[in-house]
């Protein structure tokens, strides 16, 4: 180590970190220009400049998607961690536990139930700071308790989506949570209720395959990467280039993929008379 990097360390002690400029500003990462944080946050998350659409976790999301004040978040299933003794260069539990403390949630997916302008909803929001939002055990049953709660309250269940994909770690167990949430949306509709679909970036693998694209109405944010396979994968396998765009918000709402790519802005008005359109709101099981 030499002497520059031992001063470099020892100036992190004596300028205290939350003083950085790393808070206060904030990258934008499709422009690249530097906004404000607090601009930001009161903008959605959304860049004033370029309206790239940052990620967001469930706590944000329901703030905005639900009336102020109107929500209660859901208690979390408890399902068993690590049912395969999984490791790779770091055990499995070592990552949840990793993941737990970053994003003190228990795990990717999350709902919660309260009004969106004045109607009755049951939201869940996939969380991709989560490992990646892959899904597992726990997102599967999430999902499964989010239909239910939505049934036991007349209400239609909002998704929205972001993951990479299934959960490789807990193996098969991630996989059969594809046909779970697949039959958990047939309860709902069993009992006319409506399932809408919210597709974030990204929203890729097993989640695309199953319940994020199986909305009776598909909505995506601008710009959210939604596919299946990533583009190089499918590149070196059919040896073509892909069209600009590809497997992009914009382009699956041009091929018949989407029903519409709406704005953040407008997302919370937008459910509400989506809601009103399809029939959301039933006496309580
Ligand atoms: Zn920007």
């Amino acid at each position: 180590m030499s002497w520059l990097t031992n001063v470099r360390n020892a100036l992190s002690y004596v300028i205290p970190k939350k003083e950085s400029p790393d808070n206060l500003w904030h990258k934008c990462k499709g422009c690249g220009q530097m906004v404000f944080a607090k601009e930001l946050a009161d903008n959605l998350y959304v860049c004033p400049n370029c309206a790239f659409h940052e990620r967001i976790g469930p706590d944000v999301r329901f703030a905005q998607i639900f009336d102020p004040g109107s929500f209660t978040t859901l208690t979390p299933p408890k399902v068993q961690d690590d049912p395969l003794k999984f490791r790779d260069q770091k055990k499995y539990t070592d990552r949840i536990k990793a993941a737990r403390a970053a994003t003190g949630e228990s795990d990717a997916l999350i709902n919660a139930t309260g009004t969106i302008e004045g109607r009755k909803a049951v939201v869940g929001v996939q969380d991709f700071a989560f490992m990646g939002g892959s899904m597992g055990l726990a997102v599967g049953e999430a999902f499964v308790r989010g239909v239910e709660a939505a049934i036991s309250e007349g209400a239609p269940y909002i998704i929205f989506t972001a993951a990479g994909g299934a959960r490789m770690q807990e193996g098969i167990l991630s996989l059969m949570q594809m046909p779970r949430a697949t039959v958990a949306i047939q309860m709902l509709h069993d009992v006319g209720l409506p399932y809408i679909v919210v597709l974030t970036d990204p929203t890729t693998g097993g989640v695309t395959a199953s319940y994020a694209m199986l909305g009776d109405v598909q909505i995506s944010e601008p710009g959210a990467l939604i596919g299946f396979a990533g583009q190089r994968v499918i590149e070196q396998t059919i040896r073509e280039k892909l069209p600009e765009g590809f497997q992009r918000a914009e382009y699956l709402l041009a091929h018949g993929m989407l029903d519409m790519v709406t704005p953040r802005a407008e997302l919370r008005p937008t459910l509400a008379r989506l809601i009103d359109y399809v029939g959301g709101q039933r006496k309580a099981a």
